[in-house]
């Protein structure tokens, strides 16, 4: 590809054919402010440069009016200014013009902080709005359990239309009617509930302002915690492990798993325990259930089930092909039935009393908490008093909220461990909060298990990293196991119309994860989540699997004591009743 050379503020750049004003700016040290613009959604060929918002204009000579650089190439021996006082001028004006139809409630919008538009507004020094505009006033979606919409605080930028249309392709948000009558809404209108809609939170993720966010529980959270007759626990995601920090200035990937059990235990709950503990029970059960298939000629590949968004996507697009997912429930969904059984027996506590809280990366994991099917407690007790298995879902960024605003010094906490029974997790299972981390573990599990040998090396680096589609395969007493994964549900859908047309039949098991990079990146994360966040927490998340004893499922003792004391063996009577699922088609295409 052929150099371009242009001049920026007076130094010469040299970029290849096709680079923006924007890029080649960068490389000369020039940060031209932008808003609208989104270079990575998670996946780097996600592109999103819809020069929308204005705020990122220049000046380039013999052009008449302004250019946006975020969109505009580089041409041989342009001459381009970036902030002469009629560009700031002009850069200011636009984003008055935002704010003069925009509702200006920050001390109470959830995203006060770390808002976008705010921030630009403070960087380029807005002190008054000229322009004073109508306040639209457009109802408040909150019909999802995950995700709540403000239309009335959105500008226009459209990332959250890329992160769904072509980051997830599920495609349900779009940009409806023109000038100060356009809105971005649900697909036709409808409420977010009524559409394709998975729950991912990836456009939450990527939105500048406080448009769409998760939707707050922190409330309910707080009053059983007040309340003396509840016995409140709550598991702790792998992925939380290495993010929470970052709210808190640690540097990104840092391990803060001691902290986060101190900061719990401040907060007032009664037991914290860890879902890596049932992410190896999902190992077990999944495991076994691979190996099943295998032997008895089930349907194959097998499909993981940990990423609810991922389900949901399942049942919407590839009704057909649920057949392949792991009946498993998530470690998630696990946890929340053994909660309100085995720990509640052991503990002799009445499980109507129990409170089961959440920390996920994960809107959606709200979505699944809330799905009708979701409560083997109250079959296994007969006793209709008892409604969810797992009663409430926070985020991290709620979590973060919590802490926060109890007024608890998070970095200096000292560590504390997990209460017992329940808080024992191995590598393996923190490893579930990367993509392809699901995959190594079933594969440290069921090497062993169907060979009767030791692993000789516990690492299975082809199905790490951030490319989209990885594929590995491992020799197991003769038999050649292949297996890929996927994250972003755009990738995933590039391997399901490969099953659907009978393409992938020699493989064995598929992982999927509905957010680029895996938990990590999922879509109740702090903000901003950017490939380097991702890859950075990714790498915090092998370290901490290195330094655990312990990096088998299998070989966790607490994992080992459940079985042997209440479920017996792994896809038992007991498991089924309390750890497998079913799955609903839904959708156009069902
Ligand atoms: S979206 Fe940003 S600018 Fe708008 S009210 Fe919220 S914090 Fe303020
Ligand atoms: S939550 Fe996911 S599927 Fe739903 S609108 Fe947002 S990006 Fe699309
Ligand atoms: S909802 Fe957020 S991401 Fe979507 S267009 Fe509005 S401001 Fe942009």
């Amino acid at each position: 590809m052929a150099n371009i050379t242009c001049t920026i503020d007076g130094q010469r750049v040299s970029v290849p054919e096709g680079t923006t004003i924007l890029n080649a700016a960068k490389q000369v040290g020039v940060k031209i402010p932008t808003l609208c613009y989104l270079e990575h959604v998670g996946l780097r060929h996600v592109k999103h440069e819809v020069g929308e918002c204005r705020v990122c204009v220049v000046e380039v000579e013999g052009k008449k009016d302004f250019v946006t650089s975020c969109n505009t190439p580089v041409e041989e021996n342009m001459i381009i200014h970036t902030h002469t006082p009629k560009i700031i001028a002009a850069r200011k004006l636009n984003l008055e013009m935002m704010l003069s139809d925009h509702h200006l409630d920050c001390p109470t919008c959830p995203k006060n902080g770390i808002c976008e538009l705010q921030k630009l507004c403070a960087e380029l020094n807005v002190r008054q709005i000229r322009p004073q505009g109508e306040k639209k006033e457009l109802p408040i979606d909150d019909s999802s359990p995950s995700i709540i919409r403000d239309p009335n605080k959105c500008i226009l930028c459209q990332r959250c239309i890329t992160a769904c249309r072509v980051l997830q392709t599920v495609d349900a948000l779009e940009l409806y009617g023109n000038g100060y009558d356009a809105v971005v809404r649900p697909k036709g209108g409808l409420p977010l509930i009524e559409t394709q809609c998975v729950a991912c939170g990836q456009c939450a993720l990527v939105c500048p302002t406080g448009a769409i966010l998760e939707k707050d529980d922190t409330g309910t959270v707080w009053k059983a915690l007040a309340d003396p007759k509840k016995h409140v626990v709550v598991q702790t995601a792998p992925s939380t492990h290495v993010t929470i920090g970052e709210a808190f200035g640690l540097p990104v990937g840092t391990d803060i798993t001691g902290k986060m059990v101190a900061a719990l235990k401040r907060l007032g709950f009664n037991a914290v325990f860890d879902t890596n503990w049932s992410a190896d029970l999902t190992i077990m059960e999944e495991g076994y259930e691979l190996i099943h298939r295998i032997k008895n000629g089930g349907v194959l590949p097998q499909f993981t089930s940990c990423s609810p968004g991922w389900i949901k996507f399942c049942e919407e697009f590839y009704p057909d092909l649920l057949p392949h997912i792991s009946s498993c429930k998530s470690p998630q969904q696990m946890f929340g039935p053994i909660a309100k059984t085995y720990y509640a027996e052991k503990k002799g506590i009445n499980p109507e009393d129990i409170f089961v809280v959440s920390i996920m990366p994960c809107t959606a994991k709200k979505y699944e908490a809330a799905r009708p099917e979701m409560n083997a407690a109250a079959t296994y007790w007969n006793n209709p008093n008892i409604t969810r298995d797992v009663d409430v879902v926070l985020t991290s960024r709620e979590l973060i909220r919590m802490i926060r605003e109890a007024g608890i010094d998070f970095a200096n906490l000292p560590d504390e461990p997990y209460d017992p029974l329940m808080g024992e997790g191995t590598g393996a299972a923190q490893i579930f909060g990367a993509t392809g981390g699901v995959m190594e573990a079933a594969l440290r599990t069921a090497y062993e298990v169907i060979t009767g040998k030791t692993l000789p090396k516990l690492d299975f680096e082809d199905v790490r990293g951030m490319k989209e589609i990885k594929e590995a395969s491992v020799n197991m007493n003769g038999l050649t196991v292949k297996v890929l994964v996927a994250h972003s549900l755009g990738a995933a859908r590039q391997l399901l119309d490969k099953v659907r047309a009978g393409e992938l039949k020699d493989y064995h098991f598929i992982e999927i994860m509905a957010c680029p990079g895996g938990c990590i990146g999922g879509g109740g994360q702090p903000i901003p989540t950017t490939v380097e966040e991702r890859e950075n927490r990714i790498k915090g998340i092998y370290e901490r699997d290195k330094k655990l004893k312990i990096r088998k499922s299998h070989e966790n003792p607490e994992i080992q004591a459940i079985y042997k004391e209440f479920l017996k063996e792994p896809l038992g009577h007991k498991s089924h009743q309390l750890l497998h699922t079913h799955y609903t088609p839904r959708g156009k295409s069902n």
